[in-house]
């Protein structure tokens, strides 16, 4: 059994210095001060086992045969939480602005999916992912990710677990303060 307590999740972003302030642009089309930068974290290699080690424990009860996440952000991790969990890890990519199975991956009925990503912020890949497993008929019995920054409005319909829940302030562009200061807001991972 491996156990990691959130703090120890947040110490090792800090660590790898994966915890960035500044203006952001998410990925959920929401500001903010802070982002979280999962691939430097999960560019070491022990780190990423450790982290997939952990959070296979948190779902290892769910007894997935198959793990699905989006790219590109959740393929490290879904990798790691495959290896812990001795089951295949896929990975579903945006094709014509949809998430997708490409590269003959599969899914069908029987197959037990956990969905693993690395950040949920609005839930919304996460989701998108749950459904691409339905559609190819298999059974999503829970989902988990490194990090819950959504403030418990992940809104899943299936079990979630994340080994640390963050609370980074997120704004609609509407109304972001940070906007007011005339600072652009930029996407993580184009320049950082
Ligand atoms: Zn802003």
């Amino acid at each position: 059994m491996t156990t990691m307590n959130a703090d120890e999740v947040l110490e090792r972003f800090k660590r790898c210095g994966a915890l960035l302030t500044g203006h952001f642009r998410l990925t959920s089309g929401l500001h903010s001060s802070g982002y979280l930068q999962s691939a430097l974290v999960l560019q070491h290699p022990r780190e990423a086992e450790a982290l997939g080690a952990a959070l296979a424990d948190r779902v290892r009860a769910f007894d997935a045969t198959a793990v699905l996440s989006p790219a590109l952000g959740g393929i490290v991790i879904g990798q790691e939480v495959g290896r812990a969990l001795g089951i295949r890890a896929l990975f579903a990519e945006r094709q014509d602005g949809r998430l997708q199975l490409r590269r003959g991956f599969g899914l069908g009925p029987g197959e037990r999916v956990l969905v693993v990503e690395d950040v949920v912020t609005t839930g919304g890949s996460t989701r998108e992912t749950i459904e691409v497993a339905r559609a190819a008929g298999a059974q999503v019995v829970a989902a988990g990710a490194i990090i819950d920054r959504s403030g418990g409005e992940q809104r899943l319909d299936v079990p979630f677990h994340a080994l640390a829940t963050v609370t980074l302030p997120a704004y609609e562009p509407a109304v972001c303060p940070l906007c007011l200061t005339g600072e652009p807001a930029i996407k993580p991972g184009s320049r950082n």
